[in-house]
């Protein structure tokens, strides 16, 4: 035998240490933000700081939008949004950051809420002049409910806004995390001079250029020179800074792990301002691609074969070609273009020869992923939201929560004689996770009501439904604003209740529904016994 042949405990050893090197380069992460905070914005400036590895120009600024957004569907085209979502690769120092899209507009839907499932970090952006928004305050939600570490950037520091310390409250009191600044505006909203980098106690001193189009000239002084520069500005930022920093904690990344405390950055992605610290933050103490717990609690670790879940399914990204890509997030091993892999859920195997990257419109065919990346697996029809895939050793992770919905609305077909194809069409979006269907034997199969999320899942249903399916349909508003997990007891209790109503929905689960708040508490002043459950993420 020649000298050079490895063995298989030893080669099985260099793939591990491969593995566990390419996990521990991984930053996975979303930005949660209300609309108009500036995450197109910014998800520009940090592709522009850092080396887009597979797609290049495919961010999607409004600026630009036209040309670089997704334009699978011709709504989308017509109102100019992206609806489609999925992840931007890029390197930065010695690292691979994933940056995982969010539907940016205000319809947002449950599709915004399971990207939050397949990462390990999540950006909160939050515009200067507005503080925490709607939006923003319903994604931190889910991302409180699983954990997941939170960077605050405060951004459009370049424009009037609120004072620091205020935003400092704000954050303190609607989300309970504690405030722990790594970098901290030199100059007041409108006035962005810089930042105060507390970890190496600098002065950063942002010069504008050409609005943004290039990266920020940077200078570092000491504060020394800071002071003598800036004067009152500097002296004012180190204050209100040491202020914050007494009453809560120097920055402590476990705090930040814990989901206790979340690191604070000011920046203006406009002018790419604050951003090159953003990626520092990301890099220097973002958490890696590290083992996940499948269903039982256990985990995986990053190293075993290959196995990840699909945390999206999209339809009719190409009209010619109709197809369907299921988007996954690898937890373990490595993923090779073409390996046959197992789906937990059925038993069956599926074939990964058509893998590919997908971010906006661009799409890149990819040959191998680690753990933390994201594969989109095109002709997946068969894979739905929450599906486990794995090589070799079994695993199923966790299912993906339903939402709470908001919407409701009755479908029905518009012509009778096309019930089969309606019937089926509703089947394929629910199994999708386009839409959650809820049933009740008063109003039958004929009239199945769609709940929602944001009412952009209508629409989509809609489209789908006449494009894809041949089986044009109409919707009928329900008054119903409120959703409660209740059990079957309901259906007899608030049978004849009005402003309420119970239904299945597919899981199993019955939920009722209210009008809104006030209907939800007389039903539940006249019938304390009754079930009614919040749902996951709802307030
Ligand atoms: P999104 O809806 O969160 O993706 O927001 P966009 O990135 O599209 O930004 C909304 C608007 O705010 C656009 O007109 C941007 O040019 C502007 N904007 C974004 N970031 C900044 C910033 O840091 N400073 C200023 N002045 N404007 C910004």
């Amino acid at each position: 035998m020649s000298q050079d042949v490895i063995s298989p405990d030893r080669a099985h050893e260099i793939r591990a240490a491969k593995i566990n090197g390419q996990a521990a380069r991984r930053r996975t992460f979303a930005v949660i933000s209300h609309p108009d905070a500036g995450k197109s914005t910014l998800t520009e400036a940090l592709a522009l700081h850092a080396k887009v590895i597979g797609t290049a120009g495919a961010t999607n600024g409004k600026s630009n939008r036209k040309d670089t957004i997704s334009d699978w569907m011709q709504m989308e085209k017509d109102r100019g949004i992206s609806i489609s979502s999925a992840a931007l690769q890029f390197s930065y120092r010695d690292t691979v950051i994933n940056l995982l899209d969010t539907p940016g507009h205000a319809d947002f839907s449950e599709d915004t809420y399971r990207v939050l499932a397949a990462v390990d970090c999540a950006v909160m952006l939050v515009d200067a002049a507005k503080g925490l928004e709607t939006q923003t305050m319903k994604l931190f939600e889910v991302c409180r409910q699983r954990g997941l570490p939170i960077i605050t950037v405060i951004n459009k520091w370049d424009r009037p806004g609120l004072d620091t310390l205020a935003l400092m409250d704000e954050i303190t009191e609607r989300t309970g995390l504690l405030p722990m600044p790594l970098t901290w505006a030199v100059g007041i909203a409108g006035d962005f001079r810089g930042v105060w980098d507390l970890q190496r106690d600098r002065f950063v001193r942002f010069t504008r250029n050409n609005s943004g189009a290039n990266i920020a000239l940077t200078e570092y002084y000491t504060p020394e020179e800071a002071a003598a520069s800036e004067g009152d500005v500097w002296t004012d930022a180190v204050d209100e800074a040491g202020l914050v920093k007494d009453s809560n904690l120097p920055f402590d990344p476990e705090s930040f792990y814990a989901g206790k405390g979340t690191p604070i950055l000011f920046s203006s992605a406009a002018l790419n301002f604050g951003v090159k610290e953003i990626l520092d933050t990301l890099v220097d103490f973002a958490p890696p691609a590290a083992p996940r717990p499948d269903v039982a609690g256990q985990l995986r670790p990053v190293a075993d074969p290959f196995s990840g879940f699909v945390f999206k399914v999209q339809a009719g990204m190409n009209q010619a070609h109709r197809d369907h890509v299921a988007f996954v997030r690898v937890c373990s091993g490595i993923f090779e273009r073409g390996m046959v892999v197992t789906q937990s859920r059925t038993g069956k195997s599926f074939a990964t020869k058509y893998a590919q990257q997908v971010f906006g419109r661009e799409r890149e065919v990819i040959d191998e992923a680690f753990p933390g990346d994201v594969v989109g697996l095109v002709n997946a029809s068969e894979l739905r939201v929450g599906d486990s895939l794995y090589l070799e050793d079994s695993v199923e992770f966790p299912a993906i929560p339903l939402f709470a919905p908001e919407h409701f609305q009755v479908a029905r077909s518009k012509d009778p004689s096309r019930y089969k194809q309606f019937r089926r069409g509703i089947d394929q979006l629910e199994h999708e996770g386009v839409i959650q269907v809820l049933r009740s034997d008063l109003r039958g199969d004929q009239a199945p009501v769609l709940a929602a999320v944001g009412p952009m899942q209508f629409e989509v249903v809609e489209d789908r439904m006449t494009h894809e399916f041949n089986a044009p349909m109409r919707f009928e508003r329900l008054p119903y604003s409120l959703a409660r997990l209740t059990t079957v007891d309901a259906i007899a209790t608030l049978g004849l209740v009005h402003g309420a109503e119970v239904l299945l929905r597919s899981d199993g689960e019955y939920l009722a529904l209210f009008n809104d708040v006030w209907a939800l508490r007389r039903v539940e002043k006249n019938n304390p016994d009754l079930a009614l459950a919040v749902i996951g993420t709802q307030s």
